[in-house]
């Protein structure tokens, strides 16, 4: 288990990571996604000792990690920068961590063959890095990551510049490989779907602190705050200032969304911050509509329709706000039609206006009564 203790990191006298704490079990996979900038590559070379720490220890099952320089702590790393030896052949690039452990080149060849077949390197081999894509050279670099099987496996943006149809195979190939060896596998990367896609757990990293780690559909259902909702899903959560009223109804500007709302949030005169998901938005004769008997019913104008395969994503207009909502793509929708738009009111999240944080309603409770 790779456990990661109150880590602080400063560069250049700036501090980068703010006390991250997060284990790693042994054939676990924990993502941590976050913006460019938050400190995602930072986390990954304060495990690898390529960077110190300011504060905060490192453990790879139980032993210390701290004092120990990079090629002693059993963690390989696959850098955003891929790091290929560029004179050497992608067959000797993978064979490179073997051989230098001790194993003898024929065993390393075999090994390396084998595992270049998964990812589609076998008839690259003989390349150099230069005459690879970028793809291609990000496969070189996963692939030797792998074959060193070390206890943790860090991969930084491993995915990223693959296209599109390779990166979802390649997903499902960093977790076959990944299945095999057991190590716990931290991996960062600025892509919310890959994120949900790969992890077991998902932490979501937001200048230099760690905002939330669960299962992936957890951090998609109760985000522990408003940056956490916002930045995962497409399109994003759909956030509306409301107010209770005095009565104990709930109030979006001059619409009355519910005469009561049964949570534990909705103290008279709060303001409140509802945050609602696409698919909680349910236009008339779409099957999104879960005919939550508690929907709120609002009025909005089809301002645009986006077709997205399977679905449609719609933009709407209320009362000024842009609004995003899912339909499946045979639902006819004319732009600028009004529509009664359905709020799924009992599945919303609620967030402190002032604070951003998630406000959990108490137990059973969270349903509004229209
Ligand atoms: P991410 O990988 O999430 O994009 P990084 O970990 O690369 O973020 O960077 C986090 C922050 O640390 C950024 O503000 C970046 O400018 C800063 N930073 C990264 N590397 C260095 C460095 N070698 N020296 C000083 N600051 C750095
Ligand atoms: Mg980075």
């Amino acid at each position: 288990m790779l456990e990661l203790d109150q880590v602080s990191v400063a560069l250049d006298g700036r501090p980068v990571l703010h006390g991250v704490s997060l284990r790693v079990a042994a054939g676990e996979r924990v993502v941590i996604a976050g913006p460019s900038g938050s400190g995602k590559s930072t986390l990954l070379r304060a495990v690898a000792g390529l960077v110190p720490l300011a504060a905060g220890r490192l453990r790879l099952d139980g032993r210390e990690l701290g004092s120990l320089p990079p090629g002693q702590r059993d963690v390989a790393m696959m850098f955003q920068s891929y790091a290929l030896f560029p004179h050497l052949s992608v067959l000797d690039n993978l064979c490179f961590g073997l051989t230098a452990r001790g194993m003898a080149r024929e065993d390393a060849q075999e090994r390396a063959r084998a595992a270049a077949g998964t990812l589609d390197l076998t008839p690259l081999l003989q390349r150099r890095p230069r005459e690879l894509s970028g793809g291609e050279r990000q496969r070189v670099a996963l692939t030797r990551a792998l074959l060193r099987e070390p206890k943790a496996l860090l991969l930084d943006e491993p995915l990223s510049s693959l296209d599109t149809q390779l990166r979802v195979r390649a997903r499902a190939e960093i977790v076959k490989a990944h299945a095999a060896s057991r190590a716990a596998m931290l991996l960062v990367t600025h892509d919310q779907s890959e994120a949900m896609s790969l992890a077991d757990r998902l932490g979501v990293l937001h200048e230099g602190r760690l905002l939330q780690l669960a299962p992936p559909r957890t951090v998609y259902a109760e985000p522990a705050n408003l940056f956490v909702a916002r930045f995962l899903g497409h399109p994003a959560m759909n956030t509306l200032e409301v107010q209770v009223g005095l009565d104990g109804a709930l109030w979006w500007g001059s619409t009355r969304l519910a005469a009561r709302l049964a949570t534990a949030v909705a103290e008279p005169g709060r303001r409140l911050v509802l945050g609602l998901r696409p698919e909680q938005l349910a236009l008339p004769g779409s099957r999104w509509d879960s005919g939550d008997p508690q929907a709120a019913e609002i009025t909005a104008v089809v301002e645009s329709v986006e077709p997205a395969g399977e679905q449609q994503i719609v933009w709407l207009n209320a009362a000024g706000q842009r609004l995003a909502a899912r339909a499946e793509p045979e639902l006819r929708l004319v732009v600028g039609v009004s529509l009664p738009l359905r709020l799924a009111l009992s599945r919303a999240c609620w967030f402190d206006p002032d604070t951003g944080e998630a406000l959990r309603p108490a137990a059973g409770a969270g349903e509004a009564m229209a």
